[in-house]
């Protein structure tokens, strides 16, 4: 769809966009821009004549479309990690006479260790109860405080149903948290008018703003002055400059913001969000269903030693397939050896990014031939495959 407007490295099939996007080509230029031109010819005065201080909130406008979000209720800054945990906070607070988070066995470990870290400066008892994904609506009960789950399961590609989970949430009197990270620029999301009161997410995977990137948080409206911040940092005051010994949250979104943000890599970020001016998320998500759809079926008869771990309905699924296989990850070292990027997650599953911004059905195939050359032929079974490296 925008394959021009990314740069892949010669002779690769990238199907890891789902844990690192590609490099938009103008995001060369911008970051180059705004080191030079900024950093080195502005220096301080950066922060006024550059807009630095109001990129967060700037940004924030221009990512809410791609998450169904109203202009004024997403702030990007800091990391995913630490948005999950100010917006868990920020809910407890808001609930204070309730005494569970609710989250599914799927979820992103650091989404659980945040809410393990916070429950020990709380207060208060708070149990995190975590149950299988698929049992998470009969455990919405009027207990629950918190309900906060990842859209998409990072290792499975299972795809949560947010309209009716935050409409459950919702009748029971629990707050509901959206983790985005695999699906914001992946799918459609419709945060408005699902009413979940918050949702966090990153801006490095789908969305392509580079490695490190910064990530979002989104209030819904009503709540946005009477969410108290955690983290109450000078960014999020209602008067920085004013240098006062004492916090006042500032009346608006920007009392989620922290302190100083990465300049530079929000000139990424602004790059990588211009490719998504032209692009309707309902077209992204059907030619992904497409991919992955041709993807399982090609694997599925040539491959018969892999296992389909994510769902095997399309729409039960985000834009990434997993199949399972006990040496899985020296079959993917095996194929990033032979030019097709995916990636591994513990104990067995490989997985697989299908982002038609950047991929089409010829790649699916040639990636698929290389699978079945690598699985055939055995070449997995090198012993340099087998070699566990810190990311895997
Ligand atoms: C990728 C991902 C994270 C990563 O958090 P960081 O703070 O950006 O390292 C967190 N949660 C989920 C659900 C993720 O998929």
């Amino acid at each position: 769809m925008r394959r021009n407007d990314f740069y892949l490295p010669e002779g690769i099939i990238y199907l890891d966009g789902n844990s690192l996007g590609p490099m938009p080509i103008a995001a060369q230029q911008r970051v180059q821009q705004t080191v030079v031109d900024e950093w080195g010819e502005m220096l301080i005065t950066g922060w006024n004549k550059a807009n630095w201080f109001q990129q967060p909130g700037l940004l924030g406008n221009r990512l809410a479309p791609i998450i169904g979000a109203p202009e004024n209720t997403v702030i990007i800054g800091d990391t995913l990690s630490i948005k999950v945990y100010q917006a868990l906070a920020a809910a407890l607070q808001l609930q204070a006479d309730r005494s569970v988070i609710l989250t599914d066995s799927g979820n992103f470990p650091t989404d659980l260790y945040m809410a393990e870290g916070l429950i020990k400066t709380v207060g208060r008892h708070i149990e995190l109860k975590v149950v299988a994904p698929e049992e998470v609506k009969e455990h919405l009960d009027e207990s629950v405080a918190v309900m906060m789950l990842t859209q998409v399961d990072y290792k499975t590609g299972r795809l949560h149903d947010m309209a009716s989970l935050t409409e459950k949430a919702q009748k029971v009197g629990a707050i509901s948290i959206w983790d985005l990270a695999h699906s914001a620029g992946a799918l459609p999301i419709h945060l408005e008018k699902c009413k979940p009161e918050f949702a966090v997410g990153c801006t490095y995977k789908y969305l392509n703003a580079g490695p490190g990137a910064p990530a979002f948080i989104y209030v819904r409206h009503d709540l946005i002055n009477k969410v108290e911040p955690a983290l109450a940092g000078w960014h999020g005051h209602s008067a920085p400059f004013a240098f006062d010994a004492h916090y006042t949250p500032a009346n608006s979104i920007e009392r989620m913001r922290i302190g100083t943000q990465p300049v530079i890599q929000m000139a990424a970020l602004s790059a990588a969000l211009d490719v998504w001016d032209k692009i309707s998320l309902d077209d992204v998500r059907a030619q992904s269903i497409a991919l992955s759809e041709l993807f399982i079926a090609q694997v599925e008869k040539r491959c018969p030693a892999l296992k389909l771990i994510s769902p095997r309905n399309s729409a039960d699924r985000g834009s990434q397939v997993s199949f399972g296989f006990e040496h899985g990850y020296a079959v993917v070292q095996a194929l990033i050896a032979n030019g097709v990027i995916g990636d591994f997650r513990a104990p067995n599953v490989m997985r697989f990014g299908f982002t038609p911004l950047y991929i089409d059905s010829a790649d699916v195939l040639t990636a698929v031939d290389k699978l079945e050359y690598v699985l055939n032929e055995g070449i997995w079974k090198q012993e340099n495959f087998h070699q566990r490296a810190a990311v895997t």
